[in-house]
């Protein structure tokens, strides 16, 4: 047998596997539980087509923008999605960081990029930063899901991730006291800035998961606008 038979017959035997491996296993949607097409990935095409977007216009208006207004200096919040409690996009969050489904956020990541095409001219935006999460907790959960959702904005956008650029100094959780969390926020910040020369003169887009009240965002706002010349822009797969 020659080695591009054999090669093709393992392809084949590999594709067979995989189609055992899904009668077996199927893939199922994260939207309704129903088992996904060949060509579905994560969600199935229906799911997909009554996802809520926000269909917010890139600008200081939106009632993203709006709730952050006056809080930090920002050039825009955009969020793709609603977030309803019980919702698609809920447990789409629920799996993306709960759920070791790292590629799930990259997918997501993906969407809201190609939501930013032609809103938000994307060659004005130099670089991506990941909102971090504090490295205990991104250790325990093995990624961190804004992370992967920048990587996925990245690819559309064509421009680096900084993953580094801010530290997470505290480990906020939702057990932690919330006076002792307002002093945080007044005498240190939970973030840090770790290589402000490279963001000089930049325009950011900074990046999180679902936009709720704005304090984690506003909190990332105010240490990049340490930086000089800085231009910050906002970008969320949801707002509740
Ligand atoms: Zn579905």
């Amino acid at each position: 047998m020659c080695c591009s038979t054999r090669n093709s017959q393992a392809t084949i035997n590999y594709f067979m596997f995989n189609d055992f491996v899904n009668i077996l296993f199927p893939k199922t949607c994260i939207g309704c539980s129903r088992a996904l097409f060949k060509q579905e990935t994560f969600l199935c095409l229906h799911c997909k087509s009554e996802l809520p977007e926000a269909q917010y216009k890139a600008n200081t208006e939106n009632p993203a923008s709006q709730l952050l207004a006056g809080r930090t200096y920002f050039n825009t919040c955009l969020p793709l999605y609603y977030y309803y409690r019980g919702g698609k996009v809920q447990k789409i969050v629920k799996e993306m960081k709960y759920g070791n489904q790292p590629e799930l956020a990259q997918a997501m990541g993906k969407m809201m990029g190609r939501n930013m095409v032609g809103k938000f001219e994307p060659d004005q935006i130099h670089a991506i930063i990941p909102v971090p999460l504090h490295p205990k907790r991104e250790k325990a959960r093995g990624y961190n899901q804004s992370y992967f959702l920048s990587k996925g904005i990245a690819e559309i956008m064509e421009v680096p991730v900084l993953k580094d650029a801010i530290k997470r100094n505290v480990n906020t959780s939702s057990q932690t006291n919330k006076s002792r969390l307002k002093r945080w926020n007044n005498v240190s910040s939970i973030f840090s800035l770790q290589n402000s020369e490279c963001l000089t003169g930049k325009h950011i887009l900074l990046v999180d998961d679902v936009i709720t009240t704005g304090s984690t965002l506003e909190s990332c706002c105010t240490v990049l606008n340490d930086v000089e010349d800085i231009t910050i822009s906002i970008a969320t797969l949801a707002t509740a």
